[in-house]
C-alpha cells in the first residue's frame, strides 16, 4: 500500500542523491560554460536533504504522497538556484497527483508524470527548445504515454528514460532562451543544457529501481 510505495519513494531519493554525488563535477563543469557552474553541488544538496527527509517521513509512517512532497520541500528548501526550485515543485506536484489513499496504477502514474510536466511549465514559463530540463521532461512525458499497454512500468519507464537521455544530449545544439545561460547563450551552444542532463540522470535511476 501507500507506506510502502514510500518507502521506496525513500530508498530511490538515495540512490538518486547516491548518484548526483558521482554526477556532480560534471554537472557543474557543464553548468559553468554558460551558467554559474553550481548546477552539480546545488543537484547534490538538494537531493541529500530530499532523502534525509523522505526517510524521517516513512519513519512517522507517511504515505506515498506526503512523502514525496515533503521531499519536495527540502529540496527546494537547501538546494537554491532554479533548478532547486524547480525539484522542489516537480516533487511536490508528483506528490499532490499521488496522494496516500492507494497505490499509483501504471494510467495513474501516466497521468502523474503529466501533472508534474504541466505544473514545471506553469511555474517556469519556459517553452519546449528553450533549453531547460523541460527538453528531456516532455519527450519523456511522450514516450511514457504511448508506450505499449503490454510491456510493464518497469519496461516502459526504462524506454522513455532512454529518450529523454537522447534528447538532453540533443540539447547541446540549442541556444538558451530563458534562465542564468541566457545573457552568454552562443557559448552554451554545443553543449547539453545542465538541467536536462540531471533530469534524464534521475529517470534512469529511478528505472532502475522499479520492478
Ligand atoms: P541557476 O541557473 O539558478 O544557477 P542551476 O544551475 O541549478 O540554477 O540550474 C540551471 C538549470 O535550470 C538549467 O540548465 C535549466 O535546465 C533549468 N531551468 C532554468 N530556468 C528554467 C525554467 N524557467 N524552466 C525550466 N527549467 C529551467
Ligand atoms: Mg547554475
Ligand atoms: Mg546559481
Amino acid at each position: 500500500e501507500s507506506r510502502a510505495l514510500a518507502s521506496n519513494i525513500a530508498a530511490s531519493l538515495d540512490t538518486i542523491a547516491a548518484m548526483l554525488r558521482d554526477k556532480a563535477a560534471e554537472l557543474g563543469k557543464l553548468d559553468s560554460y554558460a551558467g554559474d557552474g553550481d548546477h552539480g553541488v546545488g543537484m547534490q544538496r538538494g537531493s541529500e536533504n530530499a532523502a534525509d527527509a523522505a526517510r524521517k517521513l516513512v519513519a512517522d509512517g507517511a504515505g506515498a504522497g506526503t512523502t514525496l512532497a515533503g521531499a519536495g520541500e527540502a529540496w527546494s528548501a537547501t538546494a537554491g538556484g532554479t533548478s532547486g526550485a524547480l525539484w522542489g515543485v516537480i516533487l511536490n506536484a508528483a506528490g499532490h497527483s499521488m496522494g496516500d489513499s492507494s497505490v499509483p496504477s501504471r494510467q495513474d502514474v501516466v497521468e502523474i508524470v503529466q501533472n508534474v510536466a504541466d505544473t514545471l511549465q506553469q511555474v517556469g514559463a519556459a517553452a519546449e527548445g528553450d533549453k531547460t530540463m523541460l527538453d528531456a521532461l516532455l519527450p519523456f512525458v511522450r514516450a511514457l504515454s504511448s508506450e505499449s499497454e503490454t510491456s510493464t512500468l518497469a519496461a516502459a519507464w526504462r524506454s522513455a528514460s532512454t529518450v529523454a537521455a537522447h534528447a538532453a544530449e540533443k540539447t547541446a545544439e540549442l541556444s538558451p532562451k530563458i534562465g542564468r545561460a541566457r545573457p552568454l547563450a552562443e557559448k552554451s551552444v554545443g553543449h547539453a543544457d545542465p538541467g536536462a542532463v540531471s533530469l534524464a540522470y534521475i529517470l534512469a535511476a529511478i528505472g532502475e529501481d522499479l520492478s
